[in-house]
């Protein structure tokens, strides 16, 4: 599930742990800003973040430039045009308690010297928050906010949504620039679920995600077939007309210009006030036809925000009240254990259901024998759940219960439930694992994995096929997915000539993917997309990943021992070697064009491209690799300091950005020569260096 698999916290040094849930948390972030689909409850990410927080507040030494604490969001999708942001879009800090709430209120009082301010405390909606803007009235622009810096353009979408305003009306200033949180009301989402059930399909997990997903797809009718909507929270000073002196009136001008302004906002001049307002918003919070999962309280006056300005990814005048996830108490049936992709025994709870935040829980999850047993939860236990209003709810522990006897302690089982191998926990490895890579359950996991749209994309292949592929013997091992005719898949329940076909094709477009996605999809245990990334921009094919040593692995920044150790061991296995040779005979591309790149041997060490646009020739990602591996570093924004752009089709505002900067220019064609005779970028340096001085040019 993650890129890297949990430790025992405790056997682990500072700087250790810290690294871990920095990966964890990149993990995290991954699945739920670039993908919209989490697999842990915000209360679970939330608890991770602070133990991070706390690590790097303690320990200098495990600070890191990159680290989740210090970022925003997650990576603009390449589907979409993308959109500098002038003034960034951040995060919020958070209070879970009352305690946290006056701290911030202390530590505000203190920075503007014991001056008071107003508060105005406003419902923190759960959706996906989004830039507008407007010229003369008209909305020209919608995006997300990505990484904060760099987001989608998504105009097209969000014009589907009936609550932003395409024209304002009244007395608004010539340009415009609101945020706001769009969202998918919970009409919608019960709807939605209600027809899919119908239809057999799975369900959506919740609204946040639905709702952010909706609009970060590409066809803006299905935005209007779920009838999105917005409340708009903040107005920007782009500095073209005067604002507002403070946010609650910048809320009212708001709403007279035709924005939607959430009625529950309030201002205020104490704490009392903001708590005793809090605790109505909390027993009110299943009345709203939306998800809110708290209050953000922010200080009033502009004058005294400016003063107080920002700290790292946070403004220091604004924070998130959270809202206590929700919990319930419902018996412990059961412990099941499904094995995953990596042979890691994943215990189950299975609950006697429950309603929880509105929807009905059966399952929930127990990470693993140790976090079973730290919690001392077992069989037949009345057990607290939490589901933080999002996916996959989790046991917090037992209830107590004086008098009732209690089921003996959990054990896993010695044996794999699926093969029957026995099972083995290495020391530091906090789950226990199925070593047979030829067990049934993992191969399932391989293969879904294999298949997925982040892996080798073979849209139509979903689990149900993989599924039906095993069973009927068809494919067991990745690369027999290459030997699959249309007789064969003809032939299958329900499947068709046109989803055959259309597999079939995906199947074949798979053979071109980038060589990053080839090692990401093989399910290395550790190897997740951006390790694979850095395989990739290292080494120019699998058969020298292959026969990398540790030591030369570790060589590469971003790969320690563990995840040297786990590549080792993977091409050291036999059927694996196999796999790569079944993917070899049918044709897959296991190599790039790319001549492996030493330490020593980077010729384009110190420069800088951006990379913007479609290019036909390969993906976004891919180009980056390869400019990486040869020494460069990839920028998502256009400074003075970018010494290339490369423009592909359709490159928007970066291109406008680097014409205006006098940053050299690169078509596709250009960078394909400069990458097949690296020695030339030094000439063609200099003589841009000349010829961009006076006016840009696409070389
Ligand atoms: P944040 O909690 O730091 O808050 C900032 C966001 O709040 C803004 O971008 C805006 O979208 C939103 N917001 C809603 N109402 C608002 C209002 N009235 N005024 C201003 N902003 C408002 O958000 P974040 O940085 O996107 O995410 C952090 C949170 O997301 C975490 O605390 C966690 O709960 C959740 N998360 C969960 C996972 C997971 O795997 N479950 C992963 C990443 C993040």
């Amino acid at each position: 599930m993650t890129t890297s698999s949990p430790e025992n916290p405790d056997s682990l040094s500072p700087v250790q742990r810290a690294q871990e849930l920095r990966d964890q948390l990149w993990f995290h972030n991954d699945r739920y800003y670039n993908n919209d689909a989490p697999v842990i409850s915000d209360g679970q990410y939330d608890a991770l973040m602070q133990e991070l927080r706390d690590l790097e507040a303690n320990y200098p030494e495990c600070r890191a430039a990159n680290s989740p604490t210090q970022m925003v969001g997650g990576s603009p999708s390449d589907r979409f045009p993308q959109i500098e942001h002038p003034i960034p879009m951040l995060s919020l800090a958070n209070a879970f308690d009352r305690d946290g709430l006056e701290a911030w209120h202390r530590r505000v009082t203190d920075l503007l010297d014991g001056q008071r301010f107003k508060m105005v405390a406003e419902l923190k909606i759960d959706g996906l928050a989004v830039r507008l803007v407007y010229r003369n009235g008209e909305f020209v622009l919608g995006a997300t906010r990505g990484n904060g810096q760099t987001g989608e353009d998504v105009t097209h979408n969000l014009r589907q949504v009936s609550s932003i305003p395409h024209q304002l009306v009244g007395d608004y200033p010539p340009v415009v620039e609101a945020r706001g949180e769009v969202y998918l009301p919970l009409d919608s989402f019960r709807r939605m679920n209600v027809e899919r059930e119908r239809a057999g399909e799975p369900l959506y997990a919740n609204p946040r995600n639905t709702g952010a997903g909706t609009i970060r797809q590409l066809d803006p009718t299905v935005v209007r077939d779920r009838n999105m909507e917005i409340w708009t929270y903040s107005l920007n000073d782009t500095g073209d007309s005067p604002l507002p002196g403070s946010h609650w009136d910048a809320l009212s001008a708001l709403a007279s210009w035709g924005f939607r302004v959430n009625r529950e906002n309030h201002i205020f001049d104490t704490l009392d006030e903001v708590c005793d307002f809090y605790d109505r918003m909390l027993a009110q919070r299943h009345d709203w036809e939306y998800e809110a999962d708290g209050l953000v309280v922010k200080v009033d006056s502009i004058a005294q925000q400016n003063a107080l300005g920002f700290a790292g990814r946070e403004p220091r005048w604004a924070i998130a009240y959270k809202f206590p996830a929700e919990r319930a108490n419902t018996r412990l049936l059961d412990i099941v254990i499904n094995v995953g992709r990596t042979g890691s025994l994943n215990p189950q709870a299975i609950l006697e259901p429950v309603v929880v935040s509105g929807a009905t829980v059966q399952h929930a999850s127990l990470h693993n024998e140790e976090d079973i047993h730290r919690k001392d939860v077992r069989i037949g236990d009345m057990v607290e759940i939490e589901r933080a209003g999002d996916v996959i709810p989790h046991v917090i522990g037992p209830v107590p219960m004086p008098g009732e006897e209690r089921g003996p302690v959990f054990r896993m089982p010695e044996y794999c439930p699926e093969c029957e191998t026995a099972v083995v926990k290495e020391l530091g490895d906090a789950m226990h694992r199925c070593p047979n890579s030829a067990c049934p359950a993992q191969f399932f996991e391989s293969l879904k994995h294999f298949v997925s749209r982040g892996a080798m994309d073979m849209d139509g292949l979903g689990e149900r096929w993989c599924r039906i592929l095993i069973d009927r013997g068809l494919v067991s091992d990745v690369s027999h997915v290459y030997s699959l005719t249309m007789d064969q898949l003809v032939e299958l329940d329900r499947m068709g000539e046109k989803l055959s076909t259309r597999i079939l094709t995906n199947i074949e477009a798979s053979k071109q993917r980038p060589l990053a996605r080839i090692l990401f999809a093989l399910g290395i245990l550790h190897v997740g997309a951006e390790v694979a990334e850095l395989l990739s921009a290292r080494y120019a094919s699998i058969d020298d990943i292959a026969t990398a040593s540790i030591d030369d692995l570790t060589e590469i920044d971003g790969i320690g021992p563990r995840i040297a150790e786990s590549i080792v061991s993977y091409f050291a296995t036999e059927r694996n070697q196999e796999t790569i040779a079944g993917l070899r005979d049918a044709g897959v591309r296991l190599w790039q064009e790319l001549a492996p790149v030493d330490a020593g041997d980077q010729p384009w060490k110190g420069q800088t491209f951006v990379i913007t646009g479609t290019l036909s020739t390969m993906t976004r990602r891919e180009a980056e690799g390869k400019v990486k591996a040869l020494g460069a570093s990839a920028s998502s924004s256009v400074s003075r300091k970018t010494n290339w752009l490369v423009a592909g089709e359709s490159a928007g505002s970066k291109l406008a950005t680097a014409e205006r900067l006098g940053v050299p220019i690169l078509d596709e064609d250009r960078l394909l020569a400069l990458l097949s005779d690296p020695a030339s970028i030094l000439i063609q340096d200099a003589a841009t260096q000349e010829s961009t001085a006076a006016s840009p040019t696409l070389l």
